[in-house]
Order: C-alpha cells, then structure tokens, then sequence
C-alpha cells in the first residue's frame, strides 16, 4: 500500500505474492505438504530450508478445494488470477507500471485491482477466522488501511459523476459498493426479486435477493446470491433459513390435486431444494439459479446445475448413476 505512489510496480508484485502466500498458509494449516509441488520427492527439511519448489498459486486453489473443501468462490479465483498475471508481466517484462513515477490513471488502475482483491480476501479471512484467530488484530489493520486506499478512487468517481447522474435520472438505482466504498453500483433487476449491481467505479459485480425480513422487523435484506452467504437480519439478527426463502421465493401455481415433483439442485447436491421464481429456477440452499430444470431420464428426477441432461438415460445425472450403473452392477 505504501509503495503505490512512488513504486507502483513492487506494489503490484508484493500485494499479488500477499495473496498468493496467504492462500498457502492457508493449505498449510492443512498439511505442510500441500504447499509443495511434487510431495513425494520431498523432505521435511528441505521445505524448511526453503528447496522444495511450491505449488502454483492456481493449483494452490485446487488443493484448497480438494484437499481442504475450501471452495474459493470463481470471482474470487478471477481475481486472484488476474493480479497474479499482472504480476508475472511486470517481473518478466517491460510494463507501463513498471516507471518509478505512477500517474493518476495508473494509480487508480492498480488501485482498483488492489481494492478488488482485497475485498475477496478479506471475505476468505473472515470465513477462516477460525485458521487465522492469532491474527485477527493485523487482519483488521490491513482492513483499515487498504479502505484507506479508495480515496485514490476519487478521482474515477468524480469522473463518473456526470454518467451516473444521469442514469440515476433515467431511472436506475446505486448501491454502495462494497468493494470501493462509492455510491456507484448499477442495480438491474434480473427476475422477481433478484438483482445484479455492478459498480462503475472499480467493476465489482454482485448478484444478490432482496427480500423483506421474514421475522417481520421492517428491514430490507440484501443476501448475496452465493453459497454460504451472510443471511442474518442486520436489525433483528434472524437467521433466513431456506425454507424462508422457498416461502417467498416460490412463485409457481400448484394444483392441489396434482402430485407436485421436488426440484434438486446439482450445484450444491441438495435435495428438493430448488424453486421456481418467475422464469427461472433457484436453489434456497446454494442460491445458484438456472433457466430451466430438465429431468433425468433414468431416476426422474428434476434438477437444476446438471447441463441438459441429454444422455442422462445412459450416463445419469448428478443423483443416479443411468443405466451404465445400473449394468455394472448386474
Ligand atoms: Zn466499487
Ligand atoms: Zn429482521
Ligand atoms: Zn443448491
Ligand atoms: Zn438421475
């Protein structure tokens, strides 16, 4: 953060080694030999000696995921990605960033992809805080420090004022952004009572429900549309449960006479889970949506997260094992 001014580069490379590190600690709480590339031809001591080649910061969120089920959601990943790239480009080669001197346009460049970042970190950080506890007093200071940094936003904003204004005038809504700080992110309605916001600011995008809060205290909850998300009520603290969401979610019309078919969703492996919400189908328990909810054609069974489920018959889908596994067990 210190260095973006004056060394815009070592910024970029420090932050982006910050994100790779953190991740690895992260592995290391595991096992140490997950950070290493090639466990097997390697010793204690020579990862303690520091000659043990580590693993890529890609496969790093791999091993996060399948060693450790630690699912780093794929914006996150992106970001993290892409920090990383900018960071091998300025290593290897001549890069715009790479003068002694940023201007204004770099800095608010390098900036956003910080404050970017940093905002998918800091999510990580408070998800592992049970990983992390020593080092919650250091975490809540980088926090602090890197909101810090919008100020340098600034200068987008104001630039921005002019096109916002007139959008708010025509009708769009702003959100804070939760990434910069700034009353810049452009609501669009996308079915019933989910939306997506992205900001103009610093490109922060977000798909999220509002719906009132079911413990009837008056607020409007904002939940993220996204596995695990925060679905606590900020006024009366109660805990939105899926079964909340089903009630308010649910638009479809049912026969009372007609036997109604239970909807699952392969994206988290949920049972019965799935709504239909205007033209689309949602999960209450992952969020992930889709528009339409094929059925298998060997268990009968619909779902959402499954693809097409074309040769669903011979390959089966997320819940059944087709025919193939049907023959195998013969
Ligand atoms: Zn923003
Ligand atoms: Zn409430
Ligand atoms: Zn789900
Ligand atoms: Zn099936």
């Amino acid at each position: 953060m210190a260095e973006i001014e004056t060394h815009p580069k070592y910024s970029v490379i420090h932050f982006a080694t910050a994100v790779e590190l953190i991740l690895k600690a992260r592995l290391m709480r595991e096992h140490w030999t997950l950070v290493v590339e090639r466990a097997s031809d390697v010793t204690l001591d020579d990862f303690l000696t520091g000659k043990a080649k580590t693993v890529s910061q890609a496969d790093a969120i791999r091993r996060l995921k399948n060693a450790c089920g630690e699912n780093i959601p794929s914006d996150a990943a992106t970001q993290f990605g892409k920090i990383a790239a900018h960071r091998n480009r300025m290593i290897h080669f001549f890069h715009e960033a790479g003068r002694k001197e940023a201007d204004g346009t770099l800095t608010e460049e390098i900036v956003k992809e910080l404050c970017l970042s940093w905002f998918h970190l800091d999510r990580l950080l408070a998800e592992w805080s049970d990983q992390f506890d020593a080092f919650q007093a250091e975490i809540a200071s980088v926090d602090k420090k890197m909101k810090g940094l919008r100020t340098f936003l600034n200068v987008t904003f104001e630039r921005l004022k002019p096109e916002i204004a007139k959008l708010k005038k025509a009708g769009t809504a702003f959100n804070v952004c939760a990434g910069c700080g700034f009353e810049a992110a452009a609501v669009e309605q996308v079915e019933g009572m989910l939306f997506e916001q992205r900001c103009q600011v610093c490109g922060l995008g977000e798909t999220y429900l509002e719906i009132p809060c079911p413990a009837k205290c008056g607020t409007m909850l904002h939940i993220e549309a996204e596995y695990g998300s925060n679905r606590t009520c900020p006024t009366c603290e109660y805990v939105v449960t899926a079964d909340d969401l089903a009630e308010v979610l649910d638009t479809e019309v049912y026969d009372p006479s007609d036997f109604h078919t239970p909807i699952n969703c392969a994206y988290c492996s949920s049972l019965g889970t799935v709504v239909q919400h205007h033209e689309i189908f949602i999960c209450t328990e992952c969020l992930e949506r889709d528009v339409g909810a094929p059925t298998c054609e060997w268990c009968n069974e619909a779902q959402i997260g499954g693809g097409d489920l074309e040769h669903s018959n011979y390959t089966g889908c997320e819940f059944c094992d087709g025919r193939a596994g049907w023959m195998k067990d013969d």
